[in-house]
């Protein structure tokens, strides 16, 4: 399969090229030059196959034959081995769990298959390859999990000092091996910018084979179609489908616009956000215009100029009306997901995360109607933001054991500047 990039549909590269790069060298995202269609005895026999079937006949599409099918299969299993039960919580509400990963939210489905895929391009070539990774939180932990002792892959995460909250840091901290936590004395905009000024330096590109696991990366996005089907697999009726994606970046939704041109037969999506609007108002008014981000208590979503948005117009021939009837976006406050996290849990005893509830809201804007059923994606498990959700419901929250047992472990990193040539100095040290 050959990848275009969305700035230049005759710059082409193969999956290798386009997961090792992540963004194409003239600043475009990479799509497939052809959406692969699952054959039609699989999505009309959809209830019949297991999650990993399932996954394993859409990676099949994608990877081959440029993987073998042996390592296909031990993709799959790397990334699709949790969960993902999908619970009603209002007559035709549904939530669809995806936080029952290593990390506990969605990001681990891509981070896995990423870094399984890379393991497996990286036992073909002789050189090492250093990941680099900026995060705010959950991308860093999601990451650093999931390539945690992949072999001929070192992984270096840059967080901002003090600024991640004590469960995130102990999750990307902790884990030793591999993985290196530099710990930046700045903020979250200084880490991602060191990180470009590495993929951008002639003498860093001349000694190390660089990626980055950042959400641009085809190989993330390719994992985020799998649960669109798996939803569609457990349900009974024949009911139209609809999806609300709480979005931030739009890698998640992406993923289901890919589901859907892969056959999967979706009425259509909620794109829901928090404050940081700019892809509903560009829905409603067809002006696309980003602007700086918002701090929110859905702080993963908190995303100014969403990265995946060249994809979507590119998706859908930059026809707007095309786009629009397909995708339905709505923007919610804070006081309204407050709101929303209470109701749930008061009327229903279901307690949603910010993220969720963000998705829930864009169901319940959207009036799904009688021959319709909404499934909105639950990103994160609620204890990832304890702090936030046992103020909305003043008690305390369960804490799973996966966490727990993080923070009684030893945090590990090593601290940084915020100067390019600190990091470069690390770097070829
Ligand atoms: C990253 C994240 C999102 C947003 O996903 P995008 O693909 O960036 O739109 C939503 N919820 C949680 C919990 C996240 O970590």
């Amino acid at each position: 399969m050959k990848f275009y990039s969305t700035n230049n549909k005759s710059l082409k590269v193969d999956l290798k090229q386009a997961v090792l790069q992540g963004l194409a060298a003239d600043g475009g995202l990479y799509l497939p030059e052809q959406i692969p269609v699952l054959p039609h005895h699989v999505i009309k026999n959809i209830h019949s196959y297991s999650n990993q079937s399932i996954a394993y006949e859409i990676a099949k599409l994608w990877l081959s034959p440029d993987v073998p099918d042996e390592d296909i299969k031990r993709v799959v299993e790397s990334t699709v081995f949790f969960d993902v039960p999908q619970v009603e919580i209002e007559e035709r509400i549904f939530a669809l769990e995806l936080f029952h990963g290593p990390t506990l939210a969605f990001k681990d489905f891509g981070a896995r298959f990423m870094a399984s895929l890379l393991g497996f391009f990286s036992r073909e070539s002789s050189r090492e390859i250093t990941v680099l990774v900026a995060t705010s939180g959950d991308t860093g932990s999601a990451v650093a999990h999931g390539f945690h002792k992949v072999e001929g892959v070192r992984v270096l995460v840059l967080y901002p000092s003090g600024k991640v909250s004590e469960i995130q840091e102990k999750q990307f901290t902790t884990l030793g091996d591999n993985i290196t936590a530099l710990e930046i004395d700045g903020t979250f905009d200084d880490c991602q910018r060191l990180v470009k000024s590495a993929f951008n330096d002639s003498v860093l590109k001349s000694h190390l084979v660089m990626t980055s696991a950042n959400s641009i990366n085809m190989a993330r996005l390719i994992p985020q179609s799998f649960y669109y089907f798996f939803a569609a697999s457990k349900l009974s009726s024949d009911a139209g489908l609809v999806f609300s994606v709480p979005s931030g970046n739009f890698g998640n939704l992406t993923g289901g616009v890919l589901a859907s041109k892969m056959g999967l037969p979706i009425d259509h999506f909620v794109a829901a956000t928090n404050r940081n609007d700019v892809v509903p108002q560009y829905l409603s008014a067809g002006v696309f215009n980003p602007k700086p981000s918002i701090t929110t208590i859905s702080n993963a979503m908190d995303v100014g100029n969403p990265s995946n948005f060249a994809r979507l117009l590119d998706l859908f021939n930059h026809d707007h009306s095309v786009m629009a009837k397909f995708i339905h976006g709505y923007a919610f406050t804070d006081k309204q997901t407050r709101d929303a996290i209470q109701h749930v849990s008061q009327s229903k005893g279901y307690i949603m995360d910010p993220h969720g509830a963000i998705g829930y809201l864009g169901l319940k804007a959207d009036n799904v109607d009688r021959n319709k059923v909404g499934i909105f994606l639950e990103t994160a498990h609620p204890a990832k933001f304890k702090e936030v959700v046992e103020d909305i419901l003043h008690r305390p929250i369960a804490i799973p054991d996966k966490l727990k047992e993080l923070l009684n472990k030893e945090k590990l990193s090593i601290k940084l500047s915020k100067e390019f040539d600190d990091l470069k100095e690390f770097l070829l040290r």
